[in-house]
């Protein structure tokens, strides 16, 4: 059995007509295809892909996950093609195996050094850290033995910065450098060593020795055989356990209710529980229906005049996630109708204050969230910045007690 590539030897780069018969019979297809002469990107990047969804699925989607595959132009583009979602994570794995080096390390580095000192936030959109493209927590590194030259010495910076901690392999261990300055009378080129490598922590000894890993981790061929990586495995443990300790920076909350109280509770009465938006339809509804508070951002909610990403909806509640999202988890839910907060909401209407808790804790079910937080905060004091009573259902990562 040869399958098909014989026929495809001379395509790459033509159109190449296949027919194609289904194996549970029936007429053939006809589809046209272009070959490629090289299926090594494809492999790459697939394993990439592969290698992404491995660390997202084992931290609960909390970790970004690069890998930067050499320190040249295409290992500085592909780091770029995930850069931004990747480090919006709470932390990040950088995976600089198999790196062949180059000279950009001290560009990645940079970047992987950079500190959260502030954030933008701008209207209608998630927030920004102030510097960009920086990592909100835990980095942790992942080296083999096929890391070398300046795939060697980055795992010397990352150390020596105080960047994270390397798991894996001892480096590959060859960072005295060559150019490409002499050629012979036929135009052979020839190197001689010629640029010398020292580090803070590591001196001289990464020449002919490489760079020891904090955490040692072999990849046996046993491992690679059955899909095993467990060097992922304890690098995302290791990032995990560090968000245990210290939480990711995340955006602070807009300072504005503190300056500008909201609207004081009003005594309850009917109008306080009248729905922002008619539930019955206008022709049924009573004469005080339809009367949303113009002036309040999740009565819009209520009413789709702003968009919101709604999980679940009854009779009398709505839940959404959280525009700035303070956990994996992170949604909102609101009774329809509006009071200033719960405290107002349980004193006028404690049924629909039940409804609301009901509908947090089916939302940390259905998010699969093992432990969660269900918050109201109350009074400007308290952080509350939306004055329409609502529950926070914070779950998937470690909370700390008390909060801030
Ligand atoms: P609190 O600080 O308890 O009043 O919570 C108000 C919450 O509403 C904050 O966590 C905000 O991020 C969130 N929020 C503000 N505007 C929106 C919006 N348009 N869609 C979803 N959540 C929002
Ligand atoms: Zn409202």
């Amino acid at each position: 059995m040869t399958g098909p590539g014989p026929l495809l030897v001379g395509t790459a780069g033509k159109p190449v007509e296949l027919t194609v018969s289904p194996s549970g019979g029936g007429d053939p297809r006809h589809a046209v295809v272009v070959p490629v002469d090289d299926e090594e990107p494809l492999r790459y990047h697939a394993w990439v892909a592969d290698r992404r969804a491995y660390v997202h699925e084992r931290s609960g989607g909390r970790l970004g996950y690069l890998h930067v595959p050499d320190m040249q132009a295409p290992g500085w583009a592909q780091i770029h093609r995930d850069l931004r979602v990747e480090v919006a994570r709470e932390g990040l794995v950088v995976d600089v195996r198999e790196n062949r080096g180059g000279h950009t390390s001290q560009l990645v580095v940079e970047k992987l050094a950079r500190r959260v000192v502030g954030w933008d936030l701008p209207r209608g959109s998630r927030p920004f850290s102030y510097p960009q493209d920086a990592p909100r927590g835990p980095v942790v590194a992942v080296a083999n033995e096929f890391s070398g030259s300046d795939g060697d010495i980055v795992n010397a910076a990352i150390r020596a910065l105080g960047i994270g901690p390397v798991v894996g392999t001892r480096t590959w261990g060859g960072v005295i450098g060559i150019d490409s300055r002499y050629h012979l009378v036929d135009g052979t080129l020839v190197t001689q060593p010629k640029y010398a490598f020292w580090t803070e922590g590591e001196e001289w000894g990464v020449e002919n020795h490489g760079v020891d890993p904090d955490v040692e981790v072999v990849m046996t061929p046993d491992d690679y055989a059955a899909g095993r990586d467990p060097q992922l495995d304890e690098a995302v443990r290791i990032a995990l356990a560090a968000l245990a300790e210290n939480p990711a920076k995340s955006a602070p909350p807009l300072p504005w209710a503190a300056v500008r109280p909201g609207i004081p509770p009003r005594r309850a009465t009917r109008r306080d529980s009248i729905p922002c938006v008619p539930i019955t339809a206008p022709e049924e509804a009573g004469p005080m229906a339809g009367e949303a508070r113009s002036d309040c951002l999740f009565c819009k909610i209520v009413a789709g005049e702003v968009p919101a990403t709604v999980v679940r909806e009854t009779e009398t509640t709505l839940a959404f996630r959280d525009i700035n999202p303070q956990a994996p988890t992170h949604v909102l839910i609101i009774p329809k109708v509006h009071h200033p907060d719960a405290a107002s909401l349980a004193a006028a209407e404690p049924q629909i204050a039940a409804d609301v808790l009901r509908e947090a804790q089916e939302v940390a079910t259905e998010e699969k969230a093992e432990s969660y937080r269900i918050v109201f905060n109350t009074g400007a004091g308290a952080g509350q910045t939306v004055f329409h009573a609502h529950a926070h259902v914070l779950g998937g990562r470690g909370l700390q007690w008390p909060p801030g």
